[in-house]
């Protein structure tokens, strides 16, 4: 089922999510929940999606690239759901990236973000899981990373003058 996204300037998406407790992630409730996120995702075009943005303030969030018209220039990475994730980031290396939000609609903002991360958490079958990421997957995992914590693609933003709506991204700075 495809759920509303609430959008920023509501006060929940500035809200620490709480972790689930590992026997409840193969409960029903759960289970149709992380489907649901899901389908809001693919539905909205989103690259992931974290509960908060749906007004659950529980530590799930999924993310997917197959194909994205909002992200055409992007390297496409298989779905995966997260659950009590954590995120350690690698070295120094940090790249420029370019954040749009299903919460923020309508704008871009660029951002420096870790090039490599380890990201840990619990799949939806609740089974601990390890896996190092780079490029735009490691990028949308910190983004949705943040959502859980209250932050938002803006909070990170060093200069205002790269935060964008979206047709002038497509026209200004796109193909830089
Ligand atoms: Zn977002």
């Amino acid at each position: 089922m495809v759920l509303d996204v609430i959008k920023m300037g509501n006060p929940i998406l500035r809200e620490v999510c709480q972790a689930i407790p590992v026997i409840d992630i193969t409960n029903d409730e759960v289970q149709t929940f992380i489907d649901d996120l899901i389908d809001t995702m693919r539905e909205k075009n989103g690259a992931g999606i974290a509960a908060s943005q749906v007004g659950q303030l529980q530590r799930i969030f999924v993310m997917e690239c197959d194909h994205n018209p909002r992200y055409p220039d992007r390297t496409d990475f298989a779905l995966t759901v997260a659950i009590n994730p954590t995120i350690e980031e690698f070295g120094e290396a940090m790249v420029d990236s370019w954040e749009g939000c299903l919460s923020i609609p309508g704008l871009r903002g660029m951002l420096p973000r870790s090039a490599k991360v380890e990201l840990s958490a619990y799949d939806r079958d609740g089974n601990q899981f390890v896996r190092t990421i780079e490029g735009f997957e490691a990028v949308v995992a910190q983004h949705e990373l943040d959502h859980l914590n209250g932050v938002l693609f803006v909070d990170r933003m060093k200069d205002m003058k790269y935060l964008t709506f979206q047709d002038e991204y497509v026209k200004y700075w796109l193909n830089e």
